[in-house]
């Protein structure tokens, strides 16, 4: 089983968009066994509530992956702030996850690597003290440039997915469902709009067309 885990609406999109687009073009994400945990509808701080467009834009995403709805779960109600606050309820899913990921074979977990927002953090904490290495087969951080691209070296990175052109536009698709919100929101949904020409950049350094960011924290095969 593959469970992806992100603290807001937008992170599977942007950190993994490549990698879902990947699998979805060979035809195996219809295949796989797969849940997706979001942790908050991501009201950020912010006066106007878009929490109800931004689930909408996530929705069509699912459905744009033919992930369905009984795959993935929102944990509503939420605003970022709040996460700190709500670590038990939290552990409380992802313990709830791993049980049903127990009857797989492997189990593969892809969640935020380390960055500069205080819930990306708290995820990646609770979801390392859940699954540990030997309960599943594989950890794996992504990346939310956004977050990440001001205060992180990228040596905390050791794995690398290349993408072309045609999974690119599937991403910016992904990515585009948001953009109708993104007028009004904090500059965090603004600087989504940036995340292609990010992965773009990574992957003019190592002669590729375009990159994901991942870290491999553990895995029993390669
Ligand atoms: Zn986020």
């Amino acid at each position: 089983m593959k469970l992806f885990i992100g603290a807001h609406l937008d992170d599977i999109e942007i950190g993994c968009g490549a990698y879902l687009s990947c699998l979805k073009k060979r035809g195996e994400l219809e295949f796989i066994n797969k849940r997706i945990l979001i942790l908050s509808e991501g009201r950020f701080n912010n006066p106007i509530d878009v929490s109800n467009k931004r689930k909408e834009a996530f929705e069509i995403n699912m459905e744009k992956l033919g992930i369905k709805e009984n795959e993935y779960k929102i944990l509503s109600q939420r605003i970022d702030t709040e996460f700190y606050d709500h670590q038990h309820e939290i552990k409380h899913h992802l313990n709830e996850l791993l049980k049903e990921a127990q009857d797989d074979e492997i189990i593969e977990v892809y969640f935020h690597s380390t960055d500069n927002h205080q819930d990306h953090q708290i995820v990646n904490k609770l979801v390392k003290e859940i699954f540990r290495p030997f309960l599943v087969n594989r950890l794996v951080e992504f990346e939310i440039p956004s977050s990440n691209l001001f205060n992180q070296p990228g040596d905390n990175f050791n794995y690398y997915l290349p993408f072309d052109k045609e999974i690119a536009d599937m991403k910016q698709e992904l990515i585009d469902s948001y953009e109708n919100i993104s007028l009004f929101t904090t500059e965090d949904a603004r600087d989504i709009n940036y995340t292609l020409m990010f992965n773009k950049m990574l992957g003019r350094k190592l002669n590729k067309d375009f990159c994901e960011r991942y870290n491999i924290i553990y895995t029993d095969y390669i």
